[in-house]
């Protein structure tokens, strides 16, 4: 059955969601957005993030056209409208249709969609197998560059990255920044345990600060897990116990290898998995209902 699509003000069929090609989200990827999910008919984390996704809108100057509670209702109906459980929201707000400049005073009416589907990362295996990542030829943006802040349309160094990754057979590559620390992979945080405690690169280094990976420190935490940011270098990597990854879309997936360096034993670690077993029942628990 085709999507009902969120679109500019209203509901319609998805093959009538159409953008101009004179969109700046379409010319130049200027636009923000935001990638949220539902379990059981209750969105996870809901507030954070809208609060990222206005505070992205903020950094880049463009205006979201309605205020956020209005945003949050259309949120939850955009899933209830499409009767999912269990989904995937992309919400997006693009700069508009302007002219073939870049200046963004010539676009005055932002366009606004929201997308409720399904979604399903990696393959299932690979949740319990764990994953064998790369390393990324592309560094990261470097934060003086792109703020690492803003959730933008604007992936292309993603892709680079993701690109690496299909060339070196794996499904994801931890990129690195400029400086040479690790950063995050192509659209997942990076979690490593050492000696018990578990670390995560600073977002100031170039990652997104990401709400799975906040939700993952509060957990860890309170089963008594020292949780960190740390600043890690690729050569520390033989040194680690466990890896894994965290993002709404992933959630969390275990690491088992980086390029030929084996991570731990070489299968998903003991906090990466209660770790897991938290977070499943925790999205289960809380969330915003529709
Ligand atoms: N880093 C990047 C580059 C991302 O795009 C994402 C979201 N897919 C994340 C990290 C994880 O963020 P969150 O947990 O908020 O989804």
């Amino acid at each position: 059955m085709a999507l009902k699509i969120f679109f500019n003000g209203k509901f319609v069929s998805e093959e009538d969601a159409k953008i101009s090609v004179f969109d700046h989200g379409v010319l130049y990827g200027d636009g923000v957005f935001e990638g949220i999910r539902s379990y059981k008919r209750k969105v996870f984390r809901l507030d954070e993030h809208l609060d990222r996704l206005y505070s992205s809108a903020e950094a880049i100057r463009l205006k979201i056209p309605v205020e956020k509670d209005t945003f949050r209702s259309r949120i939850l109906e955009t899933l209830a409208m499409n009767n999912l459980a269990d989904a995937y929201v992309r919400a997006v707000v693009t700069r508009g249709p302007g002219d073939l400049g870049l200046d963004p005073r010539k676009c005055p009416v932002p366009t606004m969609f929201i997308i409720a589907d399904k979604i399903a990362l990696y393959p299932e295996a690979l949740y319990k197998g764990g994953m064998p990542i790369t390393i990324a030829k592309t560094r990261r943006n470097h934060p003086s560059a792109m703020n690492p802040r803003v959730k933008s349309l604007n992936y292309l160094n993603n892709i680079f990255g993701k690109i690496d990754a299909i060339d070196a057979g794996t499904e994801e590559a931890l990129m690195l920044s400029v400086e040479g620390y690790i950063v995050e992979c192509t659209g997942d945080n990076i979690f490593f345990v050492k000696d018990g405690v578990l670390m995560t690169p600073p977002c100031d280094i170039g990652s997104l600060e990401g709400i799975t990976q906040k939700a993952v420190m509060g957990l860890a935490r309170k089963r008594g897990i020292e949780a960190k940011f740390a600043k890690i270098k690729p050569a520390e990597i033989p040194t680690m116990e466990e890896c894994f990854l965290t993002g709404t879309a992933a959630e969390i997936i275990p690491v088992i290898k980086i390029d030929d360096k084996t991570v731990g034993v070489g299968s998903p670690g003991p906090v990466t998995k209660q770790l897991l077993q938290d977070y499943k029942e925790l999205t289960e628990k809380e969330g915003t209902a529709y």
